[in-house]
């Protein structure tokens, strides 16, 4: 058996051999490096804890690494120039559903997915907005190889941390009891998830179980707070190793008492439990937007990068349109309640996290990254810590802060180049002049040349992809 074992890997290592020099001769001779970059003359904001901004300093990218800010630089480059120019790291969008393909249908035994999207128009809005890794909450197998496509460079994305979610009732992993809790938690491992969305529905037993065992398999946990916590002592809310709370609705939702100490109450409990916040304030502003109006949606400037599935869906099959003034009074009362949360949030010193909630209705992948910072800066939170919020500390969160999150030599080169100082102003995170994934440099021309693709393949679509036929799909 160890023999065999043995000569599966030699046969593996030749041929993994023989792809190298085949790639190797095929390779063009280029006068530049492609590999290597120069950015000359730019404005680096670091986002380390002290963020010295480091004025026209040269920054040298080599293969997908920063090799070095302010040093010797090589004689073979391609040559940025970044004069006047503001280099930020690439941002992290801490709470995203990624499209994957399935079905709405039961097929026969080897037909696989009846609904597949092409992965590149899924990664493309991320990345055009320089969204360089993401935290998928919904996770599934199609992830994972999403995710093998990025790694083996024949999909442009962001990086991908999956959680897998355990719920007490749905079609994901479901866990009624403890038992069951704590078995999906280690089949979620063996499975190769790394971390544990707990979800609306389960008990409060299993909920505190699928934590514990997340603990003791090493695994960190974000997500919701069951609904059967409604109206009791906020303390129970807070449960040993939950890590991360997905929205800042989880909290509102367990009271009727909207008032500043409230929030501060939830916020000290956070802290003692070191439990982060995601706030996810854009969820509530579109739960709102399509309450009120359903046009929002159809006049949403970033609604064509939208795969046509989902616009129909969206468009057509929207759980929050003719909603009642009453409910429209409520949500009002909550978004309010929301920036108060994350008011006592900062002040006490809890992380925060920036997440959209991409996918849900109204929230287009990458875009609304920018908008959720813009809510953030709006709530209380610096320019600054608006950045932290979907840079250095979401690294941190998934422990990854030693490879991205912050300009420094020798970490991934996941970077964005702005024309504007979004210290000044946040808005100015949208004024992306080109970013760099992974090392690889996409210039303004050529991502609006892949936004133009998707949009042009969308809208090519809308026949096909009409969100009342999807069964036969
Ligand atoms: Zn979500």
């Amino acid at each position: 058996m160890k023999y065999l074992k043995i000569s599966n890997l030699l046969l593996l290592l030749t041929v993994s051999f023989l792809f190298l020099n085949c790639t190797k001769n095929n390779k063009p001779e280029t006068k530049e490096d492609s590999n290597t970059y120069v950015i000359k003359n730019v404005n680096v904001i670091p986002m380390t804890e002290d963020n010295n901004v480091i004025k026209n300093a040269t920054v040298v990218i080599h293969n997908n690494k920063i090799e070095s800010i302010n040093d010797s630089v090589p004689s073979k480059a391609t040559i940025i120039d970044g004069k006047d120019k503001w280099l930020i790291p690439g941002l992290i969008d801490m709470h995203v559903h990624t499209l994957s393909n399935g079905s709405f249908s039961q097929g026969y035994a080897t037909r696989g997915s009846t609904v597949n999207f092409n992965t590149q128009n899924l990664m493309t809005p991320y990345i055009a907005n320089g969204v360089t890794t993401v935290f998928e909450l919904s996770g599934r197998l199609g992830h994972f190889s999403q995710r093998d496509k990025i790694m083996e460079k024949s999909v442009i994305g962001p990086r991908m941390a999956i959680a897998a979610v355990i719920d007490g009732k749905g079609n994901e992993i479901k866990a009624t009891t403890p038992v069951e809790g704590r078995q999906s938690v280690r089949n979620a491992k063996g499975l190769g998830y790394r971390f544990i969305k707990v979800y609306t529905w389960l008990s409060e037993e299993t909920f505190k179980a699928v934590i514990d065992e997340a603990e003791k398999q090493n695994m960190k946990v974000v997500g919701h707070i069951p609904t059967i916590f409604e109206g009791k002592p906020a303390e129970d809310l807070f449960v040993p190793h939950f890590g991360l709370i997905a929205h800042v609705e989880e909290l509102s939702k367990q009271t009727n008492d909207f008032s500043y100490e409230k929030a501060q109450e939830f916020a000290r409990l956070a802290k003692e439990n070191n439990t982060w916040l995601i706030p996810n304030l854009s969820n509530m502003v579109w739960i709102l937007n399509q309450a009120k109006s359903p046009e929002k949606i159809q006049n949403l400037p970033s609604l064509k990068y939208v795969h046509p599935l989902m616009q129909s869906k969206w468009l057509n099959s929207n759980r929050f349109s003719g909603s009642s003034p009453k409910l429209i009074e409520f949500f009002n009362k909550q978004k309010e309640f929301h920036k108060q949360i994350v008011k006592a949030f900062k002040e006490e010193g809890v992380p925060i996290l920036a997440g959209t909630d991409a996918g849900i209705s109204g929230i287009v992948w990458g875009f609304s990254l920018h908008d959720e910072l813009e809510l953030l800066v709006e709530a209380g939170l610096t320019t600054k810590e608006a950045l932290a919020s979907a840079t250095r500390l979401p690294a941190e969160w998934l422990e990854i802060g030693d490879k991205i999150g912050t300009i420094e030599t020798g970490k991934f080169a996941d970077l964005i180049l702005l024309d504007k100082n979004p210290l000044e102003n946040i808005n100015n995170t949208r004024t992306i002049s080109g970013v760099f994934v992974d090392g690889k440099w996409l210039d303004k021309t050529k991502i609006d040349t892949m936004l133009l693709k998707v949009a042009k393949w969308n809208d090519a679509h809308k026949e096909k992809y009409q969100w009342k036929n999807r069964k036969s799909l």
